[in-house]
């Protein structure tokens, strides 16, 4: 490898490894592209008053490293910025961008036209297939939602479906993204894999499961309190019955792209839930 690519790649892994405008599974699909293990990769970046010039930085990088992209037009997103007696409020935190990278224009282009995003063709063909069936009955839902959930947690750098649990080529890939992504950023490696574990209270928003499709509840979750000033949303799936505006004392366990949360105690609910927002996003239904 030439000398001015290696120091490109570094400068590269460097800013995607500690980048505020990244979410750590982009991260993954990064590195893991200019690691040659991803011939393209579809990524997002957040930019907010924080953070201005990380998009300037992003796009130098992949230039000087020959990565070729396409970038979308600016959108705005919003953060949860309290959240106090069933209101939570919201505000415009910010933009984002859409950006489809790849190691060259050919790349780009199958990308784009054909999802080639490196995944293994048995996962890919098994995907296809199940989208192909008609809709799973409650009880296959719920255990395909389980099943996904326990890949997250098997395999941390796997960000795709994939067709068994035991697949091989699977087994491999989230080792060989594991032993490049430790080479390329070690401290984010160390960091996404060691995780973290806290306690909080966590407010009940809504329940996925409401449409009659599963068995259970898959609760969105909001913190009562901010951590590291912000609002983290968690999700939870769970036999338990708990009513929208319940609030519930929980152990939360992050390590890697998996998330389990312990419930010592359920509050009784309070009231219906109301969210502030600034103005109506664009595009959803009320
Ligand atoms: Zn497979």
């Amino acid at each position: 490898m030439p000398k001015e690519r290696d120091r490109a790649t570094d400068r590269l892994a460097g800013f995607i490894g500690s980048a505020k405008c990244l979410e750590d599974q982009d991260r993954i699909h990064l590195l893991a592209l200019i690691a040659d293990l991803k011939p393209a990769a579809s990524v997002v970046l957040h930019i907010t008053p924080q953070n201005l010039d990380e998009k300037y930085h992003f796009e130098n990088h992949l230039a000087q490293r020959h990565i070729v992209f396409v970038v979308s037009k600016p959108r705005t997103f919003e953060r949860i910025t309290n959240v106090r007696n069933d209101v939570v409020r919201w505000h415009d935190a910010g933009v984002y961008y859409e950006y489809h990278v790849a190691r060259s224009k050919t790349a780009l282009i199958a990308a784009k036209k054909r999802n080639e995003y490196g995944y293994p063709q048995c996962c890919v063909t098994a995907f296809h297939h199940h989208l192909k069936q008609p809709p799973l009955t409650p009880r296959a839902a719920t255990q395909r939602v389980r099943f996904i959930h326990n890949v997250r947690k098997r395999y941390p750098f796997i960000t795709y479906i994939p067709h068994a649990m035991g697949c091989s080529t699977t087994q491999k890939l989230n080792e060989r993204y594991s032993s490049a992504i430790k080479r390329l950023a070690s401290t984010f490696w160390a960091r996404y894999l060691r995780g973290e574990r806290y306690r909080a209270k966590l407010l009940v928003l809504d329940d996925d499961f409401t449409t009659g499709h599963f068995v259970g509840h898959h609760y969105h979750l909001v913190s009562l309190a901010p951590a590291r000033r912000k609002y983290y949303q968690h999700e939870l799936i769970t036999t338990c019955a708990y009513p929208i505006g319940t609030t519930l004392d929980a152990t939360i366990r992050i390590g890697g792209q998996s998330e389990t949360i312990k419930v010592a105690r359920a509050h009784p609910r309070r009231t219906r839930i109301i969210h502030l927002r600034k103005h109506p996003l664009l595009g959803r239904k009320k």
